[in-house]
Parts: structure tokens; sequence; C-alpha cells
């Protein structure tokens, strides 16, 4: 019987939060991050082996969050990522080929970010089932609610022939419709050999940031492969600054007489 399996990210060092230790360590209602990202993949129901990512330096504490988390009921792992996420995903990728048998292929892998820890089992669900249902890659995406704008940095003649200072000023020099516009988040889904043909063919890109790809779907993209949107939910917000992890931790105390996996 085929099984959906998942790729967790978690390798990043979240500089931008600024704790000292990975982002995915970060505390959230007395679970970590990743605790709270795979909990929550477990609850869906639809996934049968979780590999995640963490950085070298920290393998064990990734680990021991993991092991403190309660609701993990599927077959998990960590290991190494690389330095990118793109690199991570793939080491967790290949982490899952060598455990696959040939009784029990992989049909759907979804890679999902510890860095949304509250992504619903729902949302896993609908992405899941999108794969089965015949897309082979699917992102859950959300319509852009602000107005957006194209800037340049502004020039001296823009403001009166004044000098601005420094990277003070940017130049505006359009307005994007954004009808077609969508946030993309994750969990991502996709049929498994058309992940792992995707990170075969983008594989040069993954040493560097400034190469690599940010997300699973515009490997798939640059392979001249469709991607679908699923409808995406606010709540799979990601966590990047102190402000995100203060909306998250308004989030999760709203829905606490909820069980874990249905907020
Ligand atoms: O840095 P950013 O928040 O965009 O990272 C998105 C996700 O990718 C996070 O969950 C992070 O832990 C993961 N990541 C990774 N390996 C890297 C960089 C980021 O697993 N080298």
């Amino acid at each position: 019987m085929p099984s959906a399996v998942a790729v967790l990210t978690a390798a990043g060092s979240g500089a931008r939060l600024g704790l000292g230790y990975p982002k995915a360590l970060a505390q959230l209602a007395a679970c970590s991050l990743v605790g709270h990202a795979a909990s929550r993949l477990c609850a869906s129901g639809e996934i049968t082996q979780i590999v995640v990512t963490a950085p070298r330096e920290h393998l064990e504490a990734v680990t021991h969050a993991l092991d403190e988390t309660p609701g993990l009921t599927v077959p998990w792992r960590v290991v190494e990522g690389g330095p990118s996420r793109q690199a991570s995903v793939a080491a967790g990728l290949a982490a899952l080929v060598e455990t696959m048998s040939p009784s029990a292929p992989y049909d759907v892998v979804l890679v999902h970010d510890a860095a949304r820890p509250l992504a619903s089992p729902e949302l896993v669900r609908r992405v899941v089932a999108a794969v089965r249902a015949g897309a082979g890659a699917v992102v859950p995406g959300l319509p852009i609610t602000d107005t957006v704008k194209t800037v340049e940095p502004a020039r001296p003649a823009g403001i009166g022939g004044r000098e601005p200072a420094p990277g003070s000023l940017e130049q505006v020099t359009g307005t994007v419709d954004r009808t077609p516009l969508r946030a993309v988040q994750t969990p991502q889904g996709f049929r498994w050999d058309l992940l792992l043909r995707a990170h075969a063919a983008g594989q040069d890109r993954a040493h560097d940031e400034a190469t690599a790809a940010t997300d699973d779907s515009s490997l798939v993209e640059a392979l001249g492969e469709p991607v679908f949107v699923v409808a995406g939910e606010a709540g799979a917000l990601k966590i990047t600054t102190t402000h995100d992890l203060a909306v998250a931790q308004v989030l999760v105390s709203s829905s606490a007489d909820h069980p874990r996996g249905t907020s």
C-alpha cells in the first residue's frame, strides 16, 4: 500500500529571531516549533514517516525536543541538514530513499517547515488529497491582501535633487496587479518520483543560499511541470521574527481548549 512521507526542515539558524539557538527549538506553549509541526503532521493521519533536518551541531537537541513531544505516532528521525534549505530537503529525501522498501513504496512526499508550526492537520490532509487526486505538485496559497509595489533605490532627482541618506528611501516604479498573486506556504506536496526528479535536476543550485530554491515547488516549475494551489490558512504563518512568535503564541493559546492538532 503506497504511503505518504514527510521531510520536516529544521536546519536553519533562525538568526532573525535572535535566540542564539535554532528557531526550530523556540518554545511555543511549552513545545518546540519543530515538535508542533511534527505532531500536526502525525495528527493528520496521512503521514507514515517523518525525516527531520537539523543543524549538525544541534542534532541531539532537536532529537531531544522531539523525544519530549507528545503525539508523535509515526517513526521519525533526525538527519543533518545542508547549507541551504534546498540542500536540507535533498538530505531528507536521501534518508527517505534509504528506508523505502519495494513492498511499501511512497506515493506522496510532503515538505514542511518547522518555521510553520501551526499548519493544521486539515491542511496536511488537503495537500495529500490533491496530490492523490492527480496534481503532481501542490502548494497551499493565500491571496495577497496588501497593495504590492515594485521599487528601486531613490534617485536624487526624485526628491527634488537632494541626496537621500544612503538606503533610506526607495522609489516606487509600479503597482502590481495582486489578483493573480498567491503567498505560498508549507506543507507542499509532491508525487514522490516528481520531487526526486526536481531535486536531481536542480542539485547544482543547492550549495549556496544565493542560488538555491526557496521552496520545492519552484524546482518542479523549473522542470516545466505544473504546480497547483490549494487553499492555504492564515494559521500556517511563518515564524521569522519575535513578532511572528508572539502572534503564534496568541493563536495557540486561543485554541488551547482544542486537542493539539485541531487548531
Ligand atoms: O530561514 P527560513 O525561515 O526561510 O527557513 C525555512 C525553513 O527551512 C525553516 O524551517 C528552516 O529550519 C529550514 N532550513 C533548513 N536548512 C537550511 C536553512 C533553512 O532546513 N540550511
